[in-house]
């Protein structure tokens, strides 16, 4: 377990993971050691709340993480989205964690979001409240760059009040500094395996073997 006797911040990783790739995989990896990390918590959403809901149930894709990162002892997966089976916002997750026999206050906690995601931050169910639960890493993404002039003002500015280009800043408190890190640029995602898995076509070394294996056993993503 990661979080086991290291007060260094600890990684957290909210995605849909519809399903999970090896995009997801090198940048939690490589967020570990860029930012001295404990390691990472990867939280599948149950019902993500600003997509259609998936066609692949909940627990097939908390499975797909389960069997991606199993072999990892950096990695540690949290269930309690996907078991609660309603609409996952990440303010409310982060606060469940901020909890006393969770992580309390103190804890310094990193939310990991690409930089795609981060970009929407001001459509997230109570987004300025992310600042007093945890720090925020954006990693860069292929197609996404981080451009201060196009992202939505409110972000920019706290982007320029926020930011932090020393990644040990983010162990000197729980929360609010904003960092940015460079992971291995990987143009996959979710949408492009969904549609060749769709199209009959080859989703192999996009995600892992393991993962592979179990979406054609039990046929997902085959239907359009
Ligand atoms: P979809 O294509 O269905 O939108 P996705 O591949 O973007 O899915 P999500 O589960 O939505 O995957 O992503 C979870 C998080 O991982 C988001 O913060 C997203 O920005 C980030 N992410 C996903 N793929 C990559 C990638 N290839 N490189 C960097 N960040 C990524």
């Amino acid at each position: 377990m990661p979080e086991a006797q290291d007060d260094r911040p600890l990684g957290i990783y909210g995605g849909t993971f519809d399903p999970v790739h090896y995009g997801h995989l090198r940048l939690a990896e490589e967020a570990v050691d860029a930012l001295d990390l404990a390691g990472i918590r990867w939280i599948p959403a149950g019902q993500p709340a600003l997509r259609e809901t998936p066609r692949v149930a909940a627990w097939q894709r908390l499975t797909m993480v389960r069997l991606a990162i199993a072999d990892n002892p950096r990695f540690v997966l949290d269930t309690a989205e996907v078991e609660a089976a309603r609409t996952s916002y990440t303010v409310p997750t982060l606060e469940r964690l901020r909890q006393v026999d969770h992580y309390g206050p103190r804890r310094p906690l990193v939310l990991l979001l690409g930089a795609d995601a981060f970009a929407a931050l001001p459509a997230w169910h109570r987004w300025p409240s992310l600042y007093d639960l945890a720090h925020l890493a954006v990693a860069h993404r292929p197609g996404h760059p981080i451009d201060l002039g196009q992202l939505p003002a409110a972000l920019a500015a706290d982007w320029r009040q926020r930011f932090c280009d020393r990644p040990a800043a983010l162990a000197e408190s729980p929360c609010g500094r904003i960092a940015s890190f460079a992971t291995t640029q990987l143009a996959i995602s979710a949408t492009q395996i969904r549609a060749l898995l769709a199209g009959r076509r080859s989703a192999r070394y996009l995600l892992p073997d393991e993962v592979l294996a179990h979406l054609q056993q039990h046929r997902l993503y085959q239907e359009n």
